[in-house]
């Protein structure tokens, strides 16, 4: 559990949040901030630049949130007439939609009381609600890289405001080869920015990308949470029975699904998702119990030995299975049980450093998803994937267009490397309308 990190004493309260934060904290019901938390809190607060060592399930998320958005609303970028005005003021950076989706939801949840507008931006999804979204005006945009640059070479995004650089599993980022990206996107975002780096690990090229990218950085650092599926990425892929094996063959072609264990109700279902896989040139291995024990056991060691890259198993494969290295968990079919769901996604938190868990969830299947929400005590991010989404879900906010025009916004207080307010360079007054930045 979280609380047990938890340092008795330090709430909340301590931290000088603004209302509408702290509001938003005690909805979530949280008590005390978690250790990661108590150290990057103050000192995002501040201004500095952050090496977070941290993992998923540590609280990271509302590390970096909850400071940002109490320096986002105590310098609110306003019209003449007091109206607010949105403009990118934060890029945060991940690996994954699933991780974006996660993030974005991180803000609306910490931003609830204020007007700030949060876009996730990610591939996968059809591009122009996006476009839409950016033009219209936000504050924070939650993305990932390949799809970010698509816009940015649209011109639909531009980082001119931009005060605050996220970085979020910046070592994951990289083992995806991710660094070209990253420059490119860096070397349009001004230089005198706040930027926050978290990674679970320090291997020497992220090590060399904080070095470039970050200003007297301070290095906060918490060791893992015990809990088994502490570093999973969880996320449900809404879609029709029907329509589900083919979305599978799209997720599994994704460039780094390594190895994937993928449960189904029943032996003929395993049976028919290897045959699918086979038909469409994915090796793939069934484990149930109308295999034999020897049948079993070499299905387990080509799996291991990443001979095969799918395995796709009932239920007998779910306890006591040790796979090390399982990069994703597919839950073809949701489970019946709740506590299934915890079991099967502890395969991946157990085994590898990241793990994702996607769950493909039928129109039958809302209220099982809900009774496995309410078990873990968090709402799953749902991912809605063009053409397969049943119209349970809409990923992407588009706030209602607004015309300013022209404005004269009060400058931002930026904070020097040391902490201190300085005066900012920008100049303020600009035209802007939506239709004109096309
Ligand atoms: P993260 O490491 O950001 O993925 O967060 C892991 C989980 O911890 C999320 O479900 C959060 O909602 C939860 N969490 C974050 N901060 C706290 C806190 N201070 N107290 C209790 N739970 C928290």
């Amino acid at each position: 559990m979280i609380e047990e990190n938890l340092e008795a004493g330090l709430s909340f309260d301590n931290l000088d949040l603004a209302p509408e934060v702290l509001h938003a904290v005690r909805d979530a019901g949280y008590t005390h901030p978690t250790p990661i938390q108590q150290q990057a809190i103050p000192l995002a607060l501040a201004g500095r630049d952050l090496i977070g060592l941290a993992q998923t399930g540590t609280g990271k998320t509302a590390g970096f949130t909850l400071p940002i958005v109490h320096n986002l609303i105590s310098t609110p970028l306003t019209a003449e007439n007091g109206e607010p005005v949105h403009r990118v003021r934060v890029l945060i950076l991940t690996p994954t939609r699933e991780l974006a989706a996660q993030v974005e939801e991180s803000f609306r949840k910490y931003g609830k009381y204020t007007d700030l507008r949060v876009v996730p931006i990610f591939g996968g999804v059809g591009i122009e609600p996006q476009s839409k979204a950016l033009l219209n005006g936000v504050d924070v945009v939650v993305a990932t890289p390949g799809r970010l640059l698509d816009h940015m070479e649209r011109q639909n995004v531009s980082f001119d405001d931009l005060e605050v650089l996220v970085l979020d599993e910046a070592d994951r980022m990289l083992d995806m080869g991710f660094a070209p990206q990253l420059n490119r996107i860096v070397a349009e975002i001004p230089p005198y920015r706040q930027t926050l780096l978290f990674s679970a690990t320090m291997p020497p090229e992220v090590e060399a990308l904080a070095r470039r990218y970050l200003r007297k950085p301070v290095v906060v650092q918490v060791g893992r949470r015990s809990e088994a599926a502490s570093t999973v990425t969880h996320a449900v892929y809404p879609v029709p029975r029907d329509r589900k094996s083919t979305l599978l063959v799209e997720l599994l072609k994704e460039a780094n699904m390594d190895s994937v264990l993928i449960f189904t109700r029943t032996k003929h279902g395993a049976d028919r998702v290897v045959r699918h896989l086979e038909d469409q040139g994915i090796a793939a291995t069934a484990m149930h119990a109308d295999k034999s024990q020897g049948e079993r056991t070499r299905a387990l060691e080509d799996f291991k030995s990443g001979k095969i890259r799918v395995l796709v198993a009932t239920d007998i494969a779910q306890r006591g299975l040790d796979v090390s290295g399982i990069s994703h968990v597919i839950n073809y079919d949701v489970p019946q049980q709740p506590e299934d769901y915890v079991h099967r996604i502890g395969r991946t938190g157990r085994a590898a450093a990241t793990g994702d868990a996607y769950t493909f969830m039928s129109p039958d299947e809302i209220a099982m998803v809900r009774t496995i929400e309410r078990m873990i005590g968090q709402q799953i991010p749902r991912i809605s994937v063009p053409g397969y989404d049943f119209g349970t879900t809409s990923d992407v906010a588009v706030p209602v267009a607004t015309e300013q025009d022209p404005v004269d916004i009060a400058p931002p207080v930026s904070i020097n490397a040391e902490g201190d307010p300085v005066a900012t360079q920008k100049r303020y007054r600009r035209t802007r309308s939506v239709a004109r930045r096309r």
